[in-house]
């Protein structure tokens, strides 16, 4: 078997799982340069030719609202995503259906169509507010990342330095809140208080949407062996992800050596793009590539997600871990450049010896579950409250 092959077995048990992506940041996208996700694109990671390569069968579209924006601002920008992303699923209604609920996803695939889900990333786009937060789970919503790379006025991030040592009183509201309307709590991007505060206060289990294992690649966005264990105890599921620098220490210390290069790259690229985040983007996954030819930072390679895998399920089991790639928001590995790759993932769980029905679990059925358990707990606490 070459190194870029895909064995019978791995295919055909590809092929006859739920593959579920907790996490792709693709709505940029569709809002800032109207990308039509029919198109077999050169260029970003998903679009429905590619997802139906890979195999594909339910994906969550992240609205992501960078933090500078703020106030009602981030309110509309996320809403701005959202009215692009329910766009595209309404005009290409043969291949793509929302889904609110685990029924919804199976009922997607029953009908051979990718079921999309939508999720919040960053916690400020509710600008305080448990009603917008109430307003985007009626459109749709169905998981909130609490924070992206600061702290809200409510929750600390794993990237900004602490203001709330965790969670404030209003953010353990917001999280009963969820909780109550059935919505998945993200705890990726949050600081470890407020992982830890996450999990006291939630009555229902938490995802990381896109995180990887602190073990292995020592990055304040990854989870340690204690917090993978404490999110299991509780139900959760922990999606590993695929960006170079939370997937391998080699790359994340080069990257870490050339901070100030970067950051005035960043600031070159935001200058010429302007908002344009998915541009921005683009701009910087191509000098990223560009590092890595001149061997400035080293070649990361698919592998090492699977090796993230095998590490989360050592410590938690098979029934605690999923996937959530974050394409079209990272850099990604070589060998996994866009959702047409993903056969790959159980390429490798198979060279590793994991059997069938756990390598059907972490590609999607661990997702569903946790989703399904969130719904039912929803159930119960709004008719305990009627
Ligand atoms: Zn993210």
């Amino acid at each position: 078997m070459g190194a870029d092959e895909i064995s019978p077995r791995a295919r055909a048990i590809h092929f006859s799982s739920l593959v579920f992506d907790t996490h792709a940041d693709t709505p940029q996208r569709l809002f800032f340069d109207q990308f039509d996700l029919a198109k077999r694109d050169a260029e970003g990671c998903v679009d429905i030719p590619r997802l139906r390569e890979g195999g594909v069968g339910a994906i969550f579209l992240a609205l992501w609202v960078p933090v500078e924006i703020t106030g009602g601002a981030a309110t509309r920008r996320a809403q701005g995503l959202l009215d692009a992303t329910l766009k595209q699923i309404e005009i290409h209604g043969d291949d793509l259906a929302l889904a609110t609920s685990p029924d919804q996803v199976l009922k997607a695939r029953s009908k051979n169509k990718i079921a999309v889900l939508l999720g919040i990333e960053g916690g400020h786009a509710i600008d305080n507010s448990l009603a917008v937060l109430r307003g985007f789970h009626e459109r749709g919503v169905r998981y909130m990342t609490l924070t992206h790379n600061a702290a809200t006025d409510w929750a600390d991030s794993s990237n900004d330095a602490p203001r709330h040592n965790g969670l404030t009183d209003f953010g353990r509201q917001v999280i009963r809140e969820m909780n109550r309307l059935g919505m998945l709590i993200d705890i990726s991007h949050v600081s470890d208080a407020a992982f830890y505060n996450v999990l006291e206060a939630s009555r229902a289990p938490v995802i990381a949407s896109h995180s990887c294992c602190r073990a292995l690649c020592d990055s304040p966005r990854n989870l340690d062996d204690s917090m993978i264990k404490a999110l299991a105890s509780q139900g959760g599921v922990i999606h590993i992800t695929f960006h170079d620098a939370f997937l391998s220490q080699d790359y994340a210390t080069a990257n870490r050596a050339l901070a100030s290069e970067i950051a005035s790259h960043e600031r070159a690229v935001s200058q010429k793009f302007g908002a344009n985040e998915a541009r921005n983007l683009m701009e910087l996954q191509r000098l990223s590539d560009e590092a890595i030819r001149t061997g400035k930072l080293p070649q990361v390679g698919w592998e090492k997600i699977v090796d993230h895998i095998d590490h989360a399920v050592g410590i938690a089991g098979t029934d605690h871990v999923g996937i959530g790639s974050d394409f079209d928001g990272a850099f990604m590995p070589e060998g996994m450049e866009d959702a047409s790759r993903f056969p790959f993932l159980t390429e490798g769980l198979v060279r590793r010896g994991y059997k069938e029905p756990d390598i059907r679990k972490i590609l999607g059925e661990n997702t569903l579950r946790v989703m399904a358990d969130t719904e039912r707990i929803g159930k119960q606490l709004r008719a305990e409250k009627s």
